[in-house]
Order: structure tokens, then C-alpha cells, then sequence
């Protein structure tokens, strides 16, 4: 499955993310003491990592060496293959097209 970005996941679910004081060490994940080096961030609050640009959401943490090995990597649904684009994201992304649109509308 594509993520296209669209924020839901890293705002709405519950996500178990690495300490901000610790984004910049070599992590083992394999490794049980990694569990002191990460919190789980509640559903419902904005990761600290996500960063909004324009119309698309990024991570701030995605190109560190370790987040390969992480839950958020990890993460996706039930897609007819890796190809197809998230439904969900799609949903979303198109009702933000449409807010802009009715924004711009009134202005
Ligand atoms: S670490 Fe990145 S991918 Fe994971 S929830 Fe935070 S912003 Fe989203
Ligand atoms: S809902 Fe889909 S597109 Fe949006 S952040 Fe989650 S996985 Fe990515």
C-alpha cells in the first residue's frame, strides 16, 4: 500500500514513537532495552514528527537510519497489493481538496 500523506495515522491513532532525545542514536530494535527510547504518542494528538507542507504531510524522523525497524514502517491495510494507494488516505486527501476549493470559493 502507497501512504499518500495524509496525516490521518500520525494524528488519530495511538503509535508507539522513539524519545525526541533519542531520534539521533543508533537504534536497535531487536534489542528489549530500545523499550526505555520510545513513548507512545495518544490517539487523537499530533506526532511531533509530522510536519505539514503545503497540502502534504511529512515525517520528520523517516529518514533516520533506524526507522526501518519501526511500528510506523511498518504500518499499512489491507490493499490489493503495494502498489495501490491507501483508500483511507485517498478519502481524506480528496475531502481536504474539496475544503480548499470551497475555501478559496468564499475568499
Ligand atoms: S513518527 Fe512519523 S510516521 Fe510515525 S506517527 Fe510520527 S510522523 Fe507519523
Ligand atoms: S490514512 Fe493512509 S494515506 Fe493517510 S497517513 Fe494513514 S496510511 Fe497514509
Amino acid at each position: 500500500m502507497k501512504c499518500l500523506r495524509c496525516g490521518y495515522c500520525c494524528i488519530q491513532l495511538m503509535v508507539t514513537i522513539v524519545k525526541p532525545e533519542f531520534i539521533d542514536e543508533d537504534l536497535d530494535f531487536d534489542n528489549l532495552s530500545v523499550i526505555d527510547k520510545v513513548i507512545m504518542k495518544e490517539s487523537g494528538k499530533w506526532c511531533p514528527y509530522l510536519e505539514l507542507n503545503g497540502e502534504e504531510y511529512s515525517c520528520k524522523v523517516h529518514n533516520k537510519p533506524w526507522y526501518k525497524d519501526t511500528p510506523c514502517f511498518a504500518h499499512t491495510q489491507i490493499e490489493n497489493s503495494i502498489d495501490d494507494e491507501c483508500r483511507m488516505g485517498a478519502g481524506v486527501t480528496n475531502r481536504f481538496k474539496d475544503h480548499l476549493k470551497s475555501l478559496k470559493r468564499r475568499n
